[in-house]
């Protein structure tokens, strides 16, 4: 390819739109632009580089017996309704866009295929003779995300391959599941990156467990808690630790396990409320009032624990609500706090006047969700009418729980309670682990270490999602016994075009990119510094015609430009190789110049082919550096 030829414009100064280096690179040296927010033209080089990752992909999970095939991204809503997910995906705070056909059907563009590839196993598969199978494709989703930024890291239009396997038993998931996990290892290491496995949350999609690949980057957007050992890694969504110990409180319980009120005037959070009397964080208990909407209606009160010097987990408390809720009151559509503006805006019935904000305790009664407020005053969005729930879900975390004794809101203006204990002050509260892991707490498997915080790039996500599509789509089979019953299923996605920015983040310097070999879009590039120099265009033809007959991916600046300029914008491509065409053509000689790496040399013309193709038989392999 001839560098005149690529509509290739280059910028010398960073674009206002981009935050992050490797999104500021691939704007300024014209491997992307921007149609709409989240919505990139993937141009030529880029594509050159997707293809090569999309490469690696397919020569790794075929090798495992995998099958590439092509679902459809027009989605029929019933499929989605008979999953559970339509609600949930459409309303609220979700991102699948949707629309109407003229025959007034309902359609979703796919953000993912559970439910696509669950009907077409239905379908297909009867007999356990025909398990395992496993299928995936390469293929542009559609995500309408809430913030999209980063230029293809959260992308509304996206490539992603994604995966799915079905078995007769858990056993042959599992071992599909493995077997995956380490064709991503492959993956991932092959393109250049540096990438480690976490324990994450499996979100939305539902299921057991599952494992992120984050490539380690300031500019990721995943929090990574891992222990020193390597033996632990999670991300913070998912992420458990110890706590650290709490203080104990002087005096133990007071006024049998009652508390003994303490004016505490304008003292509404728990640092002015330390702050004025000495106490630690980790002696006192803070309520947070939630207020979570499910697809059925219901609008439910929730009323969690926490220990003051912890923070909530908000990915622990949703999957925690529509595990108490979800099977009676269909998907959690969005947990908010419990104020005035949630109120409003979700139409729901119930004033405020009776809750003691700045002072509640746990022992705030249901009493103060009876008084009726201003609802019908907003149709909630995408819900149908809101049924309020009349008591409060209490959850507490263990570390509150734990407690012996401890300061709270009195439930009255201006007070707390010093002293108060569980089962006298409030009855004892349902007890789960809601706190978000912090760097620095203990380790659960060895509290001698503590976790550390790293940043990651989440590449790439592996699920066993086990029999809950299968079950609600109807996907079933025959076994041994004769005997129908769900199919098991896993599933596997990495992100394809993320992962391709996610390499430049990793790999790039001061004056550009510096691709790593088996996913640059070029392995070399002939540089001839004076293209009005009859002998260096010659010699220069000569090199890219010689390279391509030796089966060298060479690019041609053939441009009429400043050597100087040529010369940047190489560095800005940032292909591996370059081979400057100059002064010394008229002897045959030419300059070979590794991107990264310290290789520089002056060499005779006949001696670059081979000596590229003697690097190159190493670079194309790939490993990550
Ligand atoms: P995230 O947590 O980053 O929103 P996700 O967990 O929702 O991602 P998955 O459903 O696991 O994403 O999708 C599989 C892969 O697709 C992800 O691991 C990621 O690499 C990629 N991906 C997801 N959303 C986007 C997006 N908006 N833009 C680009 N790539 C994405
Ligand atoms: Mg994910």
């Amino acid at each position: 390819m001839r560098v005149s030829r690529l509509m290739l414009v280059t910028l010398r100064d960073d674009p206002a739109e981009a935050e992050i280096p490797s999104h500021k690179l691939l704007l300024r040296a014209g491997y992307i632009r921007r149609l709409s927010p989240g919505i990139y033209a993937y141009l030529p080089l880029l594509w050159r580089v997707l293809r090569k990752v999309s490469a690696i992909v397919r020569e790794e999970l075929d090798a495992t017996g995998a099958l590439e095939t092509l679902l459809p991204q027009l989605q029929p809503a019933e499929l989605w309704q008979r999953s559970g997910r339509w609600a949930g995906y459409t309303a609220g705070e979700g991102i699948m866009f949707h629309l109407q056909d003229r025959q007034g059907r309902k359609l979703g563009l796919g953000p993912t295929h559970e439910e696509v590839i669950t009907a077409l196993a239905a379908d297909l598969l009867r007999s356990y003779r025909q398990l395992p199978v496993n299928l995936y494709q390469i293929q542009t989703k559609f995500r309408d995300e809430i913030r999209p930024r980063f230029g293809l890291m959260r992308g509304r239009e996206f490539i992603m391959k994604d995966g799915y396997s079905f078995h007769a038993d858990e056993a042959s998931l599992r071992e599909t599941y493995a077997a995956m996990d380490q064709a991503y290892r492959r993956i991932f290491s092959r393109c250049g990156l540096r990438a480690v496995a976490v324990e994450a949350d499996s979100g939305a999609i539902g299921g057991s467990a599952s494992q992120e690949f984050m490539v380690t980057a300031d500019a990721g957007e995943d929090l990574i808690l891992a222990s020193p050992d390597g033996s632990y890694a999670a991300n913070q969504e998912r992420a458990v630790s110890l706590a650290p110990e709490a203080v104990p409180l002087p005096g133990g319980a007071r006024a049998d396990g009652q508390g003994e009120p303490l004016a505490t005037p304008g003292q509404a959070s728990i640092e002015d409320l330390c702050a004025g009397h000495g106490f630690a964080p980790s002696q006192t208990v803070k309520v947070l009032l939630l207020l979570a909407r499910f697809e059925a209606g219901l609008v439910q009160p929730v009323l969690v624990s926490l220990r003051g010097d912890q923070q909530l987990n908000e990915v622990k408390l949703a999957n925690a609500l529509t595990a108490r809720l979800g099977g009676d009151h269909g998907a959690l559509l969005a947990v908010a706090p419990l104020a005035r503006e949630t109120v409003r805006d979700w139409a729901v019935p119930l004033g405020l006047e009776a809750i003691p904000f700045g002072a509640i305790g746990p022992h705030l009664a249901d009493a103060v969700l009876a008084a009726g407020g201003s609802a019908g005053a907003a149709a909630p969005p995408g819900g149908s009418k809101p049924a309020l729930g009349r008591a409060f879900l209490r959850l507490a975390d263990h570390t509150a729980a734990e407690l012996p004794a401890f300061v709270c809101g009195a439930n009255a203006a201006d007070t707390h309670l010093v002293g108060a204990s569980w089962g006298t002050l409030a009855p004892r509260p349902e007890t789960l682990d809601l706190r978000a892991a912090q760097p620095g707490d203990r380790c659960q498997h060895d509290p001698s270490q503590q976790l550390e915080a790293s940043r990651g790039i989440e590449v790439g996500h592996i699920f066993q999602l086990g029999r809950k599509y299968s079950s609600a789509l109807g996907a079933t089979f025959t076994n041994e016994a004769g005997t129908d019953e769900p199919l098991w299923m896993g599933c596997y996605g990495i992100g394809v075009s993320r992962l391709a920015q996610a390499a430049v983040e990793q790999h790039h310097d001061a004056n550009g990119i510096c691709w790593p070999t088996a996913i640059a879009p070029f392995e070399v590039i002939v540089v001839i510094a004076n293209a009005a120099d009859d002998g260096q265009r010659t010699l220069g033809e000569q090199l890219y015609a010689d390279l391509q007959a030796a089966g060298i991916e060479a690019l041609l600046d053939d441009r009429g430009e400043r050597a100087g300029v040529k010369f940047k914008d190489a560095d800005l491509l940032g292909i591996p190789w370059r081979v400057v065409v100059g002064r010394g053509a008229a002897e045959g000689q030419v300059e070979l110049v590794q991107r990264s790496g310290s290789h520089k040399q002056e060499l005779a013309t006949s001696a670059v082919v081979d000596m590229l193709l003697g690097r190159l038989a190493v670079e194309r392999a790939g490993v990550a550096t």
